[in-house]
């Protein structure tokens, strides 16, 4: 495995695979790998010859208030486990080589913005859409692969590719969970052993509401109902939102008809967790849901 902290040094390296016909594979981390980051590396390696990783922690995308600079980080770790999974270059460059000024030309994720975390993170998925659409410059991969987890991370990513005309095609992968179907974050690494064991209250209210789902339930007050009245249980989570929404634009629904996107945040003490499904169809596929 190669390691590149130079973004021009970036550029050229991947040039060169693609002059020798290779086909650049590229999974951007903000490091602090786990298996969710992991299966994203396997899933490139399918579609591509040449897997990139990068670890930016990209401070755009962090409000003032947020979580930037105790955002957990451990290259050695992150170096040994991508090296393991057969990563083939480990982009890691520093801020000021990404960032040597402050962007003031950004990508803004227009409507997709307003639902779901969008109101809770001013900011944030404009941070994310710029870095994202750097690295795709510097990178300039022929697949890039983004977990189902950040679901509308994963959207506004493959709707900026559409209509920014980027040359990529976007892969989504499914969520990893551990075995009590928390679903894998670097951020797991702050909750304590109490918001540990609570946190698992957030799939297991998703997990609900699927069951209620397949029971007949459609109208979108039941089927939230469900997971609030499971989350709720538990003294140590505090809900943001639960939403039901379109898949492919976000706006919210009043039925379950067709493929449905329910997803929630809570805080766990000070920790912010995200996690979703897709109810109906889509449930079945791997890189089914939010194509446009
Ligand atoms: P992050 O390092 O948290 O910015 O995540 C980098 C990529 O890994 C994003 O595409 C995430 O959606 C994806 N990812 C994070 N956690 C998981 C998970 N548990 N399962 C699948 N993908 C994940």
């Amino acid at each position: 495995m190669i390691e590149i902290a130079d973004p021009r040094g970036m550029r050229a390296w991947s040039r060169d695979r693609r002059r020798a016909a290779r086909r650049v594979g590229f999974v951007p981390t903000m490091g602090y790998l786990h298996e969710g980051h992991l299966r994203l590396i396997d899933r490139a390696r399918r579609a591509s010859d040449d897997v990139v990783v990068s670890v930016f922690v990209n401070p755009l995308q962090f409000g003032p208030a947020e979580d930037f600079s105790r955002y957990p980080r451990d290259l050695p770790r992150d170096r040994s486990l991508a090296s393991a999974r057969r990563t083939d270059c480990l982009f890691v460059p520093a801020p000021p080589a990404v960032y040597p000024e402050l962007p003031v030309v950004r990508v803004l994720p227009g409507s997709l913005g307003d639902h779901l975390c969008g109101p809770w993170r001013p900011g944030h998925f404009e941070g994310v859409l710029t870095v994202v659409a750097k690295l795709f410059h510097l990178v300039e991969p022929d697949v890039a692969v983004f977990g189902r987890k950040d679901a509308q991370q994963a959207l506004m990513i493959r709707r900026m590719v559409a209509d920014l005309d980027f040359p990529v095609e976007i892969v989504v992968a499914p969520t990893v969970r551990e075995t009590d179907g928390l679903a894998l974050s670097s951020r797991n690494a702050y909750l304590t052993a109490e918001e540990r064991r609570a946190a698992a209250a957030l799939s297991r209210g998703l997990a609900a509401a699927h069951d209620g789902f397949k029971q007949g339930a459609t109208a979108v007050a039941d089927v939230v109902g469900e997971v609030r009245h499971v989350v709720e249980r538990e003294p140590l989570l505090r809900l943001e939102y639960v939403e039901a929404v379109d898949p492919n634009t976000l706006a919210p629904v009043t039925l379950v008809a067709g493929d449905t996107l329910l997803a929630l945040a809570a805080r766990a003490g000070a920790t912010r967790l995200i996690d979703n499904i897709v109810l109906g169809d889509g449930l079945a596929g791997d890189d089914r849901l939010d194509r446009p």
